[in-house]
């Protein structure tokens, strides 16, 4: 008879998603399984489920293709080729190999890459500390939110917004460019109890998915037009004498010369633009105005065009132009993240660059295939963590070639052996959320919590921290927080005296596990100052409406959102959420589009952009606006029909502010298979 004990622990998603949800594991002390994944019911936003991807985390822990033990290259880069090898010589070897590479070239031949594979603060930020007391090139992570974050900052100011708590209290609420039922998953409940206490939805999105028709109606926009549209609503809503004069004289600046751009998108000019029929416009605008308590909840994929960021500035200034903002439940959110106001002096060796005389060299982590392939001098040595630049980068015919490099020294740490660590020299095997300690905020709500490492780790795993500190050892930096613990960042990080975090100290978050923030209930941001330097809501300098147009030779727009049984690349290697996904990555391709291409459902095509070009299995479907294809979700590599990942068709080119990815804006064409 087999004895399993099995020990229930508490702990918080560790991926990027809004939600940072409180989950219950169950563990098989005996023979160290995790064997479920369960939501928390205490935690508020949670309610007591997980999403679909994360009931299957027990299969991630466990996966044959979980690293184990330091593995050394044995075969060329690229094939994936490794002998196991001690922690003592893959850390000497490693730490050999940079002090040749930073004797020879200096310490900005170092880059590390990184992004939010886990959104703990201890093992996503602070590794940075290493890199920054080497004197690394310092990496521009743009990848996701900068340029959500710049038009949020110019606008308001504070990043923050409505409590998603308060969404309930909405009476009409437009879920603009976000398919919340993929991304965030516990909005959901707080949408029905919005819509039986009277709330209407509407989804704005350039394709037809699982939001849309959660949604009371769904209004199709062309990918990169939601400036035009916004513009259009607000002429309206003035124009109907809907906008509330004494919020916008008493909170905001620059509200005339934005209404003198607006004035110029008639409803017909932003037909022609958006897709959007010109009387949906104006009702759309008076819905939202009449109902007072207006919300807009939106997200970083209409960033995502070489205007973006100026289209996420005209959305989000809406709530400001019907003073919505001050009624319950109204305004708008993008995050939550400026609300946990930290002491991040020291996190990720913040201190060492806020002292160096000049800032280091700088790497748009977007532009990182071009960044391996031609910068000068040349990158020599690269360190992966908490991220899979082979597929989820832009122009991976780039990335891969650079990873290619003979000359090139890569180190990656990982929790999966992806495509990646087939370039590298070392794969590191990496602890998961499980098994290390980590503090956590939260971008789509207002708790923070702790974790602690509440199961050892599989094989030789070791946190992102431990190997730094280690290498740092071996290079002999004296700099004392690279060798912080997690409980000691964490004391760090809580030495405020921010008002929202007073009395959340780190012995109460251990016993509770999260805290909510200090923020007032019925909170409501902007209604008497925000953030910026005037202090007011900045409505100028205007934003400008840059379209993402297609081309005569490529006359379709890609468009690659998230999928519903991915997280990004994370549990693209869990078989039964593959299978959840269809099995290989199929594109929706509208039945006019199809037909001008020849294009049949069903069968398999060469979609072609300028920068490469991929097969992939066409359905033909009404869910796209015409113009427009779809591909959801980042899959590995391996169930596509011709193993390449959709980013060997994206760009390099980069949003309006914030210098941030493009990656819905590439002009494609199909055609058929030889
Ligand atoms: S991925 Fe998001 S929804 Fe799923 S468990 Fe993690 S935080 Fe919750």
């Amino acid at each position: 008879m087999v004895l399993m004990t099995v020990r229930k622990a508490r702990v918080t998603c560790p991926l990027d998603c809004p939600d940072a949800c409180s989950l219950i594991a169950s563990i098989d002390e005996e023979s160290n399984t995790l064997l479920k994944i369960e939501g928390d019911p205490r935690h508020p936003i949670t309610q007591g489920f997980a999403c679909v991807k994360t009931y299957r985390y027990p299969e991630r822990n466990h996966h044959p293709l979980r690293p184990l033990y330091p593995l050394r290259r044995v075969g060329k880069k690229g094939e994936g080729r490794f002998e196991r090898v001690s922690w003592e010589t893959a850390l000497d070897e490693i730490a050999g190999r940079l002090r040749e590479v930073i004797g020879a070239h200096g310490p900005e031949a170092v880059l590390p890459y990184h992004y939010a594979g886990t959104m703990g603060l201890m093992q996503y930020e602070h590794p940075l500390t290493f890199f920054r007391a080497l004197g690394a090139s310092e990496l521009q992570t743009t990848i996701c939110a900068t340029a959500g974050r710049e038009a949020w900052v110019r606008s308001y100011g504070d990043r923050y917004g409505v409590d998603p708590e308060d969404v309930p209290q909405a009476r009409f609420i437009l879920l603009w460019g976000i398919n919340s039922l993929h991304t965030h998953t516990h909005l959901t409940p707080l949408l029905k109890k919005a819509r039986q206490n009277g709330a209407r939805i509407v989804h704005i999105d350039p394709y037809e998915n699982l939001t849309s028709r959660f949604a009371d109606e769904h209004i199709k926009i062309r990918p990169g037009s939601d400036a035009a549209l916004a513009y259009g609503m607000a002429r309206a809503i003035v124009k109907a004498g809907l906008h509330d004069r004494a919020y916008i004289a008493r909170m905001t600046t620059g509200f005339e010369a934005f209404m003198q751009v607006a004035e110029e998108w008639t409803p017909q000019r932003v037909e022609a633009v958006t897709g959007v029929a010109a009387e949906t416009v104006e009702r759309l605008a008076l819905e939202f105005a009449r109902a007072r308590a207006s919300l807009i909840r939106t997200s970083y994929g209409l960033t995502r065009h070489p205007g973006g960021a100026s289209a996420l500035r005209a959305v989000i200034l809406l709530p400001a132009i019907t003073g919505a903002w001050q009624h319950p439940g109204g305004g708008a959110l993008l995050t939550t993240s400026g609300a946990f106001a930290l002491n991040r002096r020291y996190l990720g060796g913040a201190h060492l660059l806020a002292a160096r005389p000049t800032p280091p060299r700088q790497v748009n982590m977007t532009q990182i295939g071009s960044a391996l392939t031609a910068l000068e001098p040349p990158i020599r040595a690269l360190f992966v963590f908490n991220s899979n630049p082979a597929v989820v980068a832009p122009r991976s015919d780039l990335v891969q070639k650079g990873l290619l490099r003979d000359d090139l020294f890569t180190v990656v740490l990982e929790q999966a052996l992806t495509e990646t660590t087939r370039y590298a020299d070392y794969v590191l095997p990496a602890t998961t959320f499980l098994e290390h300690p980590d503090l956590y905020t939260a971008y789509g709500h207002y708790y923070l919590s702790w974790n602690e490492a509440v199961m050892p780790p599989q094989g030789e795993a070791r946190p992102n921290t431990w190997v730094f500190a280690e290498l740092g050892q071996r290079l002999g930096l004296k700099e004392p927080t690279l060798y912080w613990d997690a409980e000691t960042l964490a004391r760090s990080l809580l030495d405020t005296d921010h008002p929202w975090l007073k009395g959340i100290t780190l012995e109460r978050l251990k016993a509770e596990g999260f805290l909510r923030l200090n923020i007032p209930r019925g909170f409501q941001p902007f209604t008497e100052r925000a953030g910026t330097p005037s202090g007011k809501v900045q409505f100028d300098p205007p934003p400008q409406v840059i379209l993402t147009e297609p081309t005569p030779e490529f006359p379709l727009i890609l468009l690659t959102p998230p999928a519903k049984h991915f997280l990004n690349s994370t549990y693209g290697h869990i078989e039964r959420l593959v299978q959840g996904e269809g099995g290989e990555p199929t594109l929706l391709v509208h039945p006019e589009d199809a037909r001008a291409f020849g294009a049949v459902d069903g069968a398999r095509m060469w979609v072609r952009s300028q920068h490469g070009s991929v097969v992939r299995r066409v359905r033909v479907s009404e869910a796209p606006i015409r113009g427009t294809v779809v591909l959801e979700g980042t899959w590995w590599e391996k169930p596509a029909p011709d193993g390449r990942g959709i980013n060997w068709l994206t760009g390099e080119h980069l949003t309006d502010m914030g210098e941030g990815s493009t990656f819905h804006s590439n002009p494609v064409r199909l055609e058929a298979l030889d």
